[in-house]
């Protein structure tokens, strides 16, 4: 691995077409991008965007069609399945709209599942140090049915960051919260930047205001960039890109 790489996820020339021939659909069409060490940025767009798609391709768990994707100085073009499944458990960590916690399991099982998976064992100080930065130690003999949603998605966070992974992706990780749980949620997850590098796709613009920096898509293509964003300028942005996907849509639709 390359140390000295100063970003934490680099996308190059980045395509992704779903079909093939006449039917194909042009997902990402040749996205370039770099995420720096420690920082945290928010992808947003209109539906249909690319920002699954994108999200997919940087965390190794689709193949572009073409391009590269180098995560914590891994090349990731050309790996196999295997290379990939272990550069996720090793290097990545998941939070997920739908919580993706198993129902069985108490809270603290629920967070060393990946350890276990990997066939390491966990160690009990820091999964109860973890516990504790989300605020849920008391909770840890709980089953998820006996937690909010709010709760839910911050024993997802304690599990994304057990293992003190290079990167967190989060798919719209407050999809599912009311505006007050979210905001916990969202502190807790900028809490964990700098260790970690977040990278999360959210269409809600509160959400993308914690974020150190969103990029746009529109159409599977990087649009536009903001830094240290508020709220209210996200809003705005997206505004009017929606009114631009719109225009584009209805002159491709004429013209081919
Ligand atoms: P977003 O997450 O921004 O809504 P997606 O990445 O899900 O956008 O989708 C981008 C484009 O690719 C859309 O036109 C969508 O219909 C298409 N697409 C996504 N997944 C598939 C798939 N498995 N097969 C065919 N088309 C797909
Ligand atoms: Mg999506």
């Amino acid at each position: 691995m390359n140390r000295r790489d100063s970003d934490a996820v680099r996308l190059e020339a980045v395509r992704k077409i779903y079909g093939k021939g006449d039917s194909g659909v042009v997902a990402l069409g040749g996205v370039t991008m770099s995420f720096p060490r420690g920082g945290f940025t928010a992808v947003m767009g209109p539906s249909g965007s690319g920002k699954s798609t994108f999200l997919h391709c940087a965390a190794g768990l689709d193949h572009p069609t073409s391009g590269s994707v180098v995560l914590d100085g891994e090349d990731l073009t050309g790996m196999n399945e295997n290379d990939l499944t272990r550069l996720r458990r090793d290097r990545v960590g998941f939070i997920f709209q739908a919580f993706n916690l198993l129902p069985a399991l108490t809270v603290e099982q629920n967070v060393t599942v990946p350890q276990l998976l990997a066939g390491r064992r966990p160690n009990r100080k820091h999964v109860h140090e973890v516990l504790d930065r989300v605020g849920l130690l008391d909770r840890r003999k709980h089953l998820p049915a006996e937690l909010s949603g709010g709760q839910q998605q911050r024993v997802a966070i304690a599990r994304a960051i057990i293992t003190r992974p290079a990167v967190i992706f989060a798919d719209e990780p407050t999809g599912a919260l009311d505006t007050r749980t979210a905001a916990q949620v969202l502190g807790l997850m900028r809490e964990s930047v700098g260790e970690q590098t977040v990278i999360m796709v959210t269409h809600d613009p509160v959400a993308a205001s914690y974020a150190d920096r969103v990029v746009f898509l529109a159409d599977g293509r990087v649009v536009g960039e903001l830094h240290a964003p508020t709220a209210d300028a996200v809003a705005e942005r997206m505004t009017h890109l929606g009114a631009w996907a719109d225009r584009l849509r209805t002159t491709t639709v004429g013209g081919a």
